[in-house]
C-alpha cells in the first residue's frame, strides 16, 4: 500500500488553516494580475521562487504582501473560493478557515462587503467544488483589545451562517490570554465555539489560561502541553482537542525539528491529535504532506492514518449527521483501499 497515494485519496477535514496564509501561488498570480501597482510577481514562474520557503522571516515577508493584494470585496471573494479549489483537489471535503476579518476592515473593506464576500464564496464552494467551508473568526492578538472588539462586533452584528468559532492567533509571547476573557464571554452567549492559540512559542501556561479564562474547547497548537503531565491529565480527561501543524511549528522554531515533535508523547498519553497545515504555501507544505508527515512520526498504516482523519472529523464544529457522513466516507474510502 502507497501511503502517499492512500492519503491522496482519503477524504480529509481540516480545522486549523488561516484565510490569508493559505494563498498559494496560484491565487496570489491572480490577486497580483488584479493590483498590477504592487511588489509582488504576477508571473507564476517568478512567484514559485518568490514563495519558496525560507524562514520565519520569509514568511512573514510573504505574509504581508498577500495582506497588501487583498483590497476589496472581489479580492476577498476570489481568495476565498480558490481555497476551496486547492482543498478539493486534496480531498478536503470540510474546513473551519481561520478568518481575520480586523485585518480586512482596517484596510477599508466593509464589514458588510467582507461578510457577503466570504459568504457567496461558501456557497459557491459548496456547491461546485463539494468543499463545506465553516468560519473561525479571529482576534489578531498583537493588535489588542481594540481588535478583539472588532471581531466580536462583526461576528454579533453580522454572524454570518457559516460562523462557528471564535479565535484568538498572532505572537503568544507579551500577548496574555486573559485580557480577551470578556470577549470570549459573548461570542460563547451566541454560541460560537472557542478555540485559541495557545502554547505553541509559550508554555502550558497559556494552554491552562486559555481553557481556564477563555474556555478553549480546541487548542490551535498546544505543543507546550507535554511539559504539563496534570494539563495532559486535563486535555485527556475533557476530551480537549489539539489542532497540530507540524510543519509549521518547525517553521516558527516552536519545534526543533520534525523528529522531535511531541505529537508521539501527546498520542501515546491518550491526547485528542488533529493534523492540520496552519499556514500551508507559505510554509511549503499542504495538509496531505502534514498527514504524510504524522503517519512517519507515529508509524500509523492505512487504518491509522484513517483514525487521524476521524479525529478531526469528530473534533469539528459541523453537525452531527455531516459529521456521520464524512466518516462513512473515510471508512468506505480505507475499506476499498485495503481491498
Ligand atoms: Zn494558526
Amino acid at each position: 500500500m502507497n501511503i502517499k497515494a492512500f492519503i491522496e485519496g482519503l477524504p480529509k477535514a481540516e480545522l486549523h488553516v488561516h484565510h490569508i496564509g493559505s494563498a498559494s501561488p496560484r491565487i496570489v498570480s491572480q490577486l497580483a494580475a488584479r493590483h498590477p501597482d504592487s511588489k509582488v510577481p504576477a508571473d507564476p514562474d517568478a512567484l514559485a521562487s518568490y514563495f519558496t520557503f525560507r524562514d520565519f522571516a520569509h514568511f512573514v515577508e510573504i505574509y504581508l504582501s498577500v495582506v497588501d493584494l487583498v483590497r476589496d470585496a472581489e479580492d476577498v471573494r476570489l481568495l476565498t473560493y480558490e481555497i476551496a479549489r486547492d482543498m478539493a483537489r486534496q480531498n478536503i471535503r470540510y474546513a473551519e478557515l481561520t478568518i481575520t476579518p480586523y485585518s480586512s476592515i482596517r484596510r477599508g473593506i466593509s464589514a458588510g462587503a467582507f461578510i457577503e464576500a466570504i459568504e457567496d464564496a461558501r456557497k459557491a464552494a459548496s456547491s461546485e467544488l463539494g468543499v463545506a467551508l465553516q468560519w473561525c473568526f479571529d482576534i489578531p492578538g498583537e493588535a489588542g483589545l481594540e481588535a478583539a472588539q472588532v471581531t466580536l462586533d462583526v461576528a454579533l452584528d453580522l454572524h454570518p451562517n457559516g460562523l462557528v468559532s471564535f479565535g484568538l492567533g498572532g505572537p503568544e509571547i507579551g500577548v496574555p490570554r486573559p485580557q480577551f476573557a470578556p470577549y470570549f464571554q459573548r461570542a460563547i452567549a451566541v454560541g460560537l465555539h472557542s478555540v485559541p492559540h495557545a502554547g505553541e512559542s509559550t508554555g502550558p501556561e497559556t494552554i491552562w489560561d486559555s481553557l481556564l479564562h477563555l474556555r478553549a474547547e480546541r487548542i490551535g497548537h498546544g505543543t507546550s502541553c507535554t511539559r504539563d503531565p496534570a494539563l495532559v491529565r486535563h486535555l485527556v480527561e475533557h476530551s480537549i482537542p489539539l489542532e497540530v501543524c507540524p510543519t509549521s511549528n518547525v517553521a516558527t522554531r516552536s519545534v526543533k525539528s520534525l523528529d522531535e515533535h511531541p505529537i508521539k508523547e501527546m498520542v501515546a498519553q491518550g491526547v485528542w491529535v488533529t493534523i492540520n497545515s496552519d499556514d500551508p504555501p507559505m510554509f511549503g507544505t499542504d495538509l496531505n504532506t502534514e498527514y504524510a508527515i504524522a503517519a512517519r512520526l507515529l508509524n500509523l498504516d492505512p487504518a491509522g492514518i484513517a483514525a487521524l482523519a476521524k479525529n478531526a472529523v469528530r473534533a469539528s464544529f459541523t453537525d452531527s449527521s455531516a459529521k456521520a457522513a464524512l466518516c462513512a466516507e473515510i471508512d468506505a474510502y480505507t475499506a476499498t483501499a485495503l481491498g
